[in-house]
Parts: structure tokens; C-alpha cells; sequence
């Protein structure tokens, strides 16, 4: 099969409700419809139908995880559906993606479950799923200033996640990058990535969602370009997770996406990555999604519980999970659109709960992230409420690396988490170095 000819292609910026009739091109410096709402990428679905889905499957398993540039990367080498006119030359990627799908086989045989998946999304350059997006807006970013746009740097506010993504693409695009950072609510690792990428790092005495209000009246008046996933840029390389996931499946699609959520965009890039690979005929159903929440910021879960029916912002309380620690999610309802369109559920799970369950799936194997906790302790709950039943077919998807984490992780095997009893701790035995004391300890846990 010939190479597809992306002019036949087209994607666009239009309002995300439905009421709201605005459109501009992806090269505006635009972050919200005409409403105030948000914005959507939106592709010319009749052109992309043109080829059949035997086609697309035979394309995208063909570039996935080989050398030509860029397609050899998770998200470029669905490059058609992703932003189909934007040069090659001009992407800006570090072969991002095609991350492992981790059968979690002895985790599952603990909850009584056959078909449990992690997808390790934080296998990643900078260690989580934020460079799948992050790849995307810094390439069309720079494809927009070499076309003469008016931007003098890239900046975000961050919970550390996506300023190690901003720093790690801008810097290997040349383009200034400024990260507004809560004081003291980050890893070691994640600020200092940033830092070592060269980024502008400010650390300001307030909380992510008094970093986000900042930035956005920075990015109102000066020549700075927004990186935050209000920014629909980013969402469309996120849903390549989704399609690499059918993908490895050999195009069939799992019953269950479990991921944690905080600003909420990821839930709905995946949403948008299954629906799109059904509206094109590549895969014949969408699964069901259950977003998980930290009980300290937790206002998706408070909303479910009331049906959608109404959405109060909470002022997220500390939590281990910090990249989720957002009272005031900015895609709210985009994640309620992937809830109703998919009989979606939420799930909430507490900071023991969180680091325990992380602990014990880490005995089999992993070394979970407290994200990933987080959604490991919602699919454990969603299994006893029998929501999930044994047999299906569930990914959890594993947000972030588990070395971004060392310092919560370290002090629950250290038992000094406040208010967590660390019950699967396995803490270094400091032993005389005399093979006689070493015997004793080994002989404490294994019989010799
Ligand atoms: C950003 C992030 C999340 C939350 O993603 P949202 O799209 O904001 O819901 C979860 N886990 C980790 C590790 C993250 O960095």
C-alpha cells in the first residue's frame, strides 16, 4: 500500500459544546471557543474513511517501533490522525509510545481475575504519559514560529508531570520554556528535570489550580503559548494510547480502561482515540472507562455520585498522588462526555489505600507510580462491587514511572507516612558484616 497523501486530509479547531459554532485553524493562537468553552481538534472524518480499516491496521502496525522518521513512534505513526498537515520535518518527537502492555498475572490472581493488563504508559522519555502529548503541541508550536507566529517561549502550569514533558520537547526543539510549579508539592525527580532541560522554573506559594488561574492571564497578554490540556493539542496525541492499545490486542478492544484523573483530559483523549477507531470501522466497540480519584481530590467522584447532575469544585486536599491533586479540573466536562458515552464509572480510594495497594502490586513485579495506585485500589473496589466481573478483559492504565516517586514510596517502606499503617512494608535490615548476622537475617524470611 501506498503511503497515504496527508493533503487529502484535514483537521481543525472547533468548539467542544456542541452549541457553540466557532472554528479556527490548528496554526490560531486559540485555547477556548468563541463561548468561552473549550476547544476540540476535529478531523475530516469522510477524508480518512476514503481507506479501510485494513488499511489503517496494515499502516499503523507497520511504522510502530521501526526508524523512519517520525512514524516510528507511537504517536507519528498514526501521524493521519493525529495532525495530518503538519510537515515531518518540523515534528518534534523522542519516539514516544509503544509503551508495554504488562499482563499482570500474579496481581490479577490476587483480585480473582484472569485478563488484568497494565498499560505502562510512564515507559516514557520523561517518565510519564504527558510526552505523548506534549509532542504534539511542541511540534505544531514549532511549525507555527517557523512560519512567523509570535511566540517567544512555551509555559504551563504543572503538578510536575507535564513541566518535565514541556522541558524535555522544548529543549530538543529549541523554543524557551517557562513552568509555573506549586512550592513544595512536587517529587525531587520531577522538578529537576525541568531544571536540567533548562526551563524557566517558578515556584509559587499556591496550589496547582491557583498555578493554572496564573497562567492564564500570563498567556492572555504576552507572546507565550499554553501548554496545559485545556490546550486540545495535546489530547490528540494522548489518544494514541487507546489505539496502540487495540493494537496490541490485535485490534480488539478490552472491556475496561481504568485511569486516575485529575484536570480530567486524559479520560477523554482516550474516549476520543476508542471512538474514533470505531467511527472508522477499525474495532467494533468502545469499553467502558472508570475514572479513579483520590478521596482528597476527588469532585469527578462527588459529581457521579449525584448523576452528572450538577459539578462543585473541591480545594484538593494533600494526597501521595500529587499529579492528581486538582480540585478544579479544567476538562470537567469532557471527562462526564467519555462517561455518559461510555456507561462510565468512578471510583474513589484513600492515601492507604493508594500506597498499600501500590506496595502489594509491586511484590508481583511492577513498581507502581501512587497514580497507578490509585487505579489499582479503584479496580480493586469496582471487582468486589462486581461492577467489574472476573472474566472481562480490563487495562489499567499505569500513569507515571515509579522512580518519579522514590520519596513517598521509600517512606512507606520506611513506615513514616502519616495516617498509613504501611502494612506491606519491607524495610533494609542494617546488618553487622559478619556472615553469621547475615545468615540470621536471611534465615528470619527464607528457610536455608
Ligand atoms: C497528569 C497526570 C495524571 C492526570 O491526568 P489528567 O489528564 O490530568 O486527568 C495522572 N497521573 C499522572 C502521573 C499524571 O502526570
Amino acid at each position: 500500500m501506498t503511503l497515504p497523501d496527508t493533503a487529502n486530509f484535514h483537521a481543525k479547531y472547533r468548539a467542544f459544546d456542541d452549541s457553540d459554532v466557532s472554528e479556527y485553524n490548528l496554526d490560531q493562537i486559540v485555547y477556548r471557543a468563541k463561548n468561552g468553552g473549550l476547544l476540540e481538534v476535529e478531523h475530516d472524518m469522510d477524508a480518512l474513511r476514503k481507506f479501510d480499516p485494513a488499511q489503517w491496521r496494515e499502516l499503523f502496525d507497520r511504522r510502530s517501533g521501526r526508524t523512519v522518521w517520525p512514524y516510528g513512534s507511537g504517536v507519528w505513526s498514526k501521524k493521519e490522525w493525529v495532525l495530518p498537515n503538519l510537515p515531518d520535518e518540523d515534528v518534534v518527537s523522542m519516539f514516544e509510545g509503544n509503551s508495554n502492555l504488562f499482563w499482570a498475572e500474579r496481581f490479577g490472581a490476587q483480585l480473582g481475575m484472569s485478563d488484568l493488563w497494565v498499560k505502562q504508559c510512564g515507559n516514557s522519555h520523561t517518565g510519564s504519559f504527558k510526552d505523548l502529548g506534549m509532542t504534539v503541541l511542541v511540534s505544531q508550536v514549532n511549525n507555527m514560529i517557523k512560519n512567523g507566529a509570535d511566540i517567544k517561549a512555551v509555559g504551563c502550569a504543572s503538578t510536575g508531570d507535564t513541566s518535565a514533558a514541556l522541558g524535555a520537547y522544548c529543549a530538543a526543539a529549541g523554543i524557551p520554556s517557562i513552568v509555573f510549579l506549586p512550592a513544595d508539592k512536587i517529587s525531587t525527580a520531577q522538578l529537576v528535570q525541568p531544571i536540567a532541560n533548562g526551563s524557566l522554573v517558578l515556584s509559587l506559594d499556591t496550589d496547582f489550580d491557583g498555578c493554572m488561574k496564573l497562567i492564564q492571564e500570563v498567556v492572555d497578554e504576552y507572546p507565550i503559548y499554553l501548554a496545559n490540556s485545556m490546550n486540545s493539542l495535546r489530547l490528540e496525541g494522548q489518544k494514541t494510547v487507546s489505539i496502540e492499545i487495540a493494537q496490541q490486542f490485535d485490534w480488539n478492544v478490552p472491556d475496561w480502561i481504568v485511569v486516575p484523573g485529575g484536570n480530567l483530559g486524559n479520560v477523554y483523549a482516550f474516549y476520543k482515540g476508542f471512538a474514533m477507531m470505531k467511527e472508522l470501522g477499525l474495532t467494533d466497540k468502545l469499553p467502558r472507562m472508570a475514572v479513579a480519584q483520590a478521596e482528597n481530590a476527588n469532585p469527578l467522584y462527588l459529581s457521579y455520585l449525584n448523576d452528572f447532575n450538577d459539578f462543585n469544585p473541591v480545594v484538593a486536599k494533600q494526597t501521595y498522588a500529587s499529579a492528581i491533586q486538582i480540585g478544579d479540573p479544567v476538562s470537567i466536562h469532557r471527562a462526564i462526555r467519555a462517561l455518559r458515552a461510555t456507561n462510565g464509572v468512578v471510583e474513589q480510594a484513600s492515601e492507604e489505600e493508594i500506597m498499600d495497594v501500590a506496595a502489594r502490586a509491586d511484590r508481583t513485579g511492577m513498581f507502581n507510580c501512587p497514580h497507578t495506585g490509585v487505579a489499582l485500589a479503584a479496580l480493586e473496589k469496582l471487582r468486589q462491587k462486581n461492577v467489574i466481573s472476573a472474566d472481562e478483559r480490563v487495562v489499567v492504565v499505569s500513569t507515571a514511572h515509579g522512580l518519579k516517586f522514590t520519596d513517598s514510596k521509600v517512606a512507606y517502606h520506611e513506615k513514616k507516612l502519616d495516617n498509613c499503617r504501611s502494612q506491606y512494608a519491607n524495610d533494609v535490615k542494617r546488618v553487622e558484616p559478619k556472615v553469621g548476622s547475615i545468615i540470621d537475617s536471611i534465615r528470619a524470611r527464607i528457610e536455608i
